[in-house]
């Protein structure tokens, strides 16, 4: 391709509207075009990459016995209604009507539709294991779309589903999946790492999520790994092996009153009384909506978990089964407390209380009194109040113990790039997805659902290779392999070369970007780097004359001469040393 054939508008400058490094590179480079919040136009470089994403995708699925189809992006509201999701899946969820007033959504995922695709035809144990997948564009209306294609609106998805007749059928198909998602983000260049997640909105018995992991703020997810086995969870998950329990009192005391002045934080009150944070037990309080039979209900709700813990609201908003789950602000607390935020406990306190197990294990412990100023010691559950269910509500903190082995947890960050799921019967139960076995006798099948975001996934590889100059894309998801410029535009005999070379190299099977504008080489070569191909050839008089040209790689610093009659073999030598 000429670069004067072809449209990349480069920007000189950092977009204002990006914050990422990986989204400043792909408006810089010319990739993509916002449109509105979180919905991008891909210029021609990024289709480019999305089609390599999606071949790598594509061969990788079909491969492991999946196949190919295309579902509708608009769909009927009923489907979601009848698998329960119309309410569950919040404000996500776009919704709309048609000219004769019937409700539709902009396709989020497509469970629903699957299963209605194959509900009455799928019917019987003969016609399974069956996986079939597609790669296409995802509505999400996310509260916060951000990063550019990391959290958009509209996205591209590659989804698959598989029915299977039973538990260890689904096992063995789910294992599959697993493996084939390994082999796609190794051939991306990107070896994502496998961790344990939430199911979510989702449903389902177990997941896996796999991560990109980088150093940048691009890491959304926080991952809790073991420095000795592969154990690996998403913090919303993670779990842990508490290494020092703090002692408890075996005596129960009587509870007192004690005078905190401003003392609202729990390192203040601690600092105070002269107590460790192990001792304390924070009062949170939130907002939880429900459904409601005509109308969704909110309701204040409050967790308990010890003082050097961090809430966990995934595991929170899990276990109370709500649609939304927010922390309550200032004056919720006043009302229910009487008090300023900070001094908020559960003794007298309006609202159910849900502990962590933590909580339930302490004596004599230390709480907000619900007035300014004061806290109440020596509290004990059940004696002083009572709790509606004790359950994890806790982040795996750095440094405890792994839940597997005896190694210690550290936490590094990564980005989602894909997601397992094991649906059991959440799904055919719900979408009338019957078969009959052996048997001849009905049975529900088993459901495994499985997401890679693809814009996503380009993204991430922005985010892992970078330099201050621009990309440095891995050459398997490259929009080219190679790109030429001639140090003086329009000037012979560098422009023959040029096109001699541009000829021989697109001939002989490369992807050959050819810089021929009419720009300083200066110029072209800063583009070049912003836009990261991973071999740039340059031809210049000098070496010219000597029958020869420039060989760089764009993650290697050194320029090598190379004989034109070599330049096949030497690209292909160099570009297997591409990253
Ligand atoms: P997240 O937790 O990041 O919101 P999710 O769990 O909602 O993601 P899934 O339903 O598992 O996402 O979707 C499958 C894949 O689609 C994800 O692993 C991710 O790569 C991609 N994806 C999800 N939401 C977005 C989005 N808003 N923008 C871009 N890609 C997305
Ligand atoms: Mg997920």
């Amino acid at each position: 391709m000429r670069w004067s054939k072809t449209y990349i508008p480069t920007m000189r400058d950092n977009p204002s509207e990006a914050e990422l490094v990986s989204h400043k590179f792909l408006l810089r480079a010319g990739y993509m075009r916002r449109l509105a919040a979180g919905v991008y136009n891909y210029l021609p470089l990024m289709q480019r990459v999305i089609n390599k994403v999606s071949n790598i995708v594509r061969e990788e699925m079909d491969s492991a016995g999946a196949v190919e189809i295309l579902m509708p992006f608009v769909q009927p509201a009923d489907l979601w209604r009848k698998s329960g999701r119309w309410n569950d899946y919040g404000k996500e969820l776009a919704r709309l009507k048609d000219r004769h007033d019937r409700e539709m959504v902009l396709g989020p995922t497509h469970e629903e539709i699957i299963t209605d695709l194959v509900s009455g035809e799928l019917k019987s144990y003969k016609q399974m294991p069956l996986n079939m997948y597609q790669i296409q564009t995802k509505f999400r209306d996310e509260i916060r779309p951000r990063f550019g294609l990391m959290r958009g609106r509209e996205f591209i998805m590659k989804d698959a589903y598989s029915f299977d007749i039973n538990e260890e059928a689904h096992q063995g198909a789910y294992d599959k999946m697993v493996a084939a998602y390994h082999r796609i983000f190794d051939r991306c260049g990107l070896s994502a790492k496998q961790v344990d997640s939430d199911s979510g909105a989702m449903g389902g018995s177990g997941s896996h999520e796999f991560m990109v992991m980088v150093d940048t703020d691009g890491g959304e997810c926080t991952i809790v790994s073991c420095d000795k086995c592969d154990y690996a969870a998403n913090v919303e998950k993670a779990v842990f092996r508490e290494l020092n329990p703090p002692v408890q009192d075996k005596e129960i005391k009587e509870t007192e009153e004690v005078d905190t002045p401003n003392a609202g934080t729990i390192e203040e009150i601690s600092e105070f009384l002269k107590m460790p944070p192990n001792r304390f037990a924070k009062t949170l309080l939130f907002n939880a909506e429900f459904k409601g039979k005509k109308k969704n209900v909110v309701k204040p709700v409050a967790a308990m978990i010890r003082g050097d813990r961090q809430i966990n609201e995934i595991k929170f908003k899990n276990y109370l089964g709500c649609l939304e789950l927010e922390m309550a602000g200032p004056e919720t607390v006043e009302k229910l407390t009487g008090a300023p935020v900070g001094f908020a406990g559960p003794i007298g306190l309006g609202c159910a209380i849900v502990v962590d197990p933590e909580v339930e294990n302490m004596t004599n412990f230390v709480v907000g009194a619900n007035k300014a100023d004061k806290h109440i010691i020596n509290v004990n559950l059940n004696r002083d109040f009572k709790t509606t269910g004790v359950v994890d509500l806790k982040n795996a903190p750095v440094g405890e113990g792994c839940p597997e082995c005896d190694g210690l947890l550290t936490a590094s960050r990564g980005i989602e790039v894909g997601n397992t799921f094991m649906l059991g019967t959440k799904y055919s139960k719900s979408m009338g997805g019957k078969f009959l076995d052996r048997n001849g006798k009905e049975q529900l099948y088993i459901m495994g659902s499985y997401g890679i975001g693809v814009t996503r996934t380009a993204q991430a590889a922005i985010e892992k290779f970078h330099d201050d100059k621009g990309i440095l894309w891995p050459k398997s998801l490259a929009p080219y392999q190679i790109t030429i410029i001639t140090m003086n535009a329009g000037k012979e005999p560098q422009q023959e070369a040029g096109e001699k070379i541009y000829n021989e190299l697109t001939e002989a099977g490369f992807e050959v970007l050819y810089d021929d504008r009419m720009e300083r080489a200066g110029i072209k070569l800063n583009d070049a780097d912003l836009v990261g191909i991973p071999l740039r050839i340059t031809i210049g008089d000098k070496s010219l004359a000597e029958g020869k040209i420039e060989l760089k790689l764009r993650n290697e610093s050194d320029l090598v001469r190379v004989d034109l009659s070599e330049i096949i073999e030497k690209s292909t030598e160099f570009l297997e040393r591409a990253i």
